[in-house]
């Protein structure tokens, strides 16, 4: 087995950021190296290493981005599958994600965990599935004990609005109820009032001006119910984290945390990046997603709430459509949807630690530690530590970045980032001991990731 050692990198773990570098192989990391304190992998045979010269970048654990769509529903075809959605992601830093198992009308739980298992088959990051309890939750929770222990899967994804998947508040009581007795279990929220969204669009109509998309669903749309799952949460003490959290009023429920359970927000780089006027003229299909973009101030509380470290969690919804897919549709009839695996990490970084003083053992929490807390994979992912798998990256401090075409690796045809320059660069990644992006190609094996049971 071939061992790799980095020196002169500034090492981000989790007792804070040391001078020195990280000895590792396949099987995990090996050492963490101060060069401070001379604690040097004694015994280490210099002449066996591959030696990687830093020159100073920092060096952090692989990204987590723990909510993308590599495929896996819908008649329109989601532009990245698991092959091509990797790639994109290891390019930009992330060497594991969380997709989702979300079960058709005809599907049981064995059904769809077969077809996304040999979807993700060709996937060279690591991966985990959320288990989507759809409005059948009652059929599929009779096997829960397969879902769990046999496959190792113990996030369920509920959503509040959409076909099939529609659950009231009800409903998530009951699950919530159900499941609570077990604290590995976690629960990622789609929160929506389907009924206000509903009524809203009676009121207004169909029409391709992508701005009724977010006067259809306005703040309250969004806010109002993840209010009441707030309260679901501290009273059945469930561990639990809303998807895709875009405004000032969902931000501000992180002051009150509940009495039991945990009460956690995820948010994406598209709701810091850009604002709901995108959705004006024919460009607007382009930046369609649900919830939809928001306000200046919506985007202010967002970043103070992230700096302040009570918004834990970014994640892309990595859910890109062709551009065909796109122009011409209406609110109504879009696929909701947007890139930015590629771009989560670099654009952390950039906007976050080199713009807003983010430090970067908060950039690490932001983009790997919490998500691997939160579900259940913690110190093996997440973490640069001795025995944590190899999967590390090195962020150039004084290099560039221009998000879009030019640096795309996946299989988009545009990106919502196009143009864009970022501070900092992606220089060099490892995930399970080998390099898989030299700071110009991909260079993993398609199937090469591995399937994380939690
Ligand atoms: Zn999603």
């Amino acid at each position: 087995m071939c061992r790799t050692r980095i020196v002169n990198a500034r090492v981000v773990t989790p007792q804070g950021v040391c001078y020195g570098g990280v000895v590792f192989d396949e099987g995990g990391i090996i050492a963490v190296e101060d060069a401070a304190s001379e604690c040097c992998a004694a015994g280490l045979d210099d002449a066996s290493l591959t030696t990687v010269d830093a020159d100073g970048a920092w060096l952090v654990p692989g990204g987590i981005d723990p909510h993308v769509h590599f495929g896996g529903f819908g008649d329109i075809p989601i532009a990245d599958d698991f092959r091509t959605g990797s790639f994109g992601a290891l390019a930009g830093g992330t060497t594991t994600v969380m997709d989702f198992c979300e079960p058709t009308v005809e599907e049981d739980a064995r059904a769809v965990i077969a077809r996304r298992m040999a979807d993700a088959s060709v996937s060279s990051v690591d991966y985990a599935f959320h288990f989507v309890l759809s409005e059948q939750y009652r059929d599929l929770l009779r096997d829960l004990a397969y879902i769990e222990d046999e496959c190792g899967i113990r996030d369920y994804k509920l959503f509040t609005v959409y076909g099939n998947t529609t659950l009231s508040l009800d409903d998530v009581r009951e699950i919530f109820m159900r499941l609570a007795d077990d604290p590995r279990r976690t629960f990622l929220i789609h929160a929506e009032d389907a009924e206000l969204v509903a009524c809203l669009e009676d009121e207004l109509g169909d029409s391709t001006d992508m701005r009724l998309l977010a006067e259809t669903r306005p703040d309250a749309v969004e806010f109002r119910e993840v209010e009441a799952l707030h309260g679901l949460v501290a009273e059945t003490g469930v561990r639990a984290c809303i998807a895709h959290s875009t405004c000032a009023e969902t931000a501000a429920l992180l002051d009150d945390p509940p009495a039991r359970g945990e009460f956690e927000l995820e948010t994406c780089p598209h709701y810091l990046a850009f604002t709901s006027e995108k959705l004006a003229g024919p460009e607007g299909a382009r930046f369609t997603m649900v919830p939809p973009l928001r306000s200046a101030a919506d985007q202010a509380a967002l970043w103070d709430a992230i700096l302040s470290g009570k918004l834990r969690i970014l994640s892309t919804d990595h859910c890109p459509y062709h551009a065909r897919y796109k122009d011409g549709a209406t609110y109504r009839t879009i696929p909701n949807g947007v890139d930015g695996v590629q771009w989560r990490m670099i654009y952390a970084f950039s906007e976050g630690v080199a713009k807003r003083g983010l430090t970067m053992p908060q950039f690490v929490d932001l983009t790997s530690a919490n998500a691997a807390h939160f579900y259940g994979m913690w110190p093996r992912k997440g973490c640069i530590a001795v025995d944590s798998d190899a999967d590390l990256v090195l962020i150039d401090p004084a290099g560039t970045t221009v998000l879009g075409m030019g640096e795309n690796v996946s299989a988009i045809d545009y990106s919502i980032y196009e143009g864009m320059e970022m501070s900092g660069r992606i220089a060099r990644v490892f995930k399970g001991g080998r390099e898989v992006y030299d700071g110009e190609r991909v260079c993993a094996e398609p199937g090469s990731g591995r399937f994380l049971a939690r």
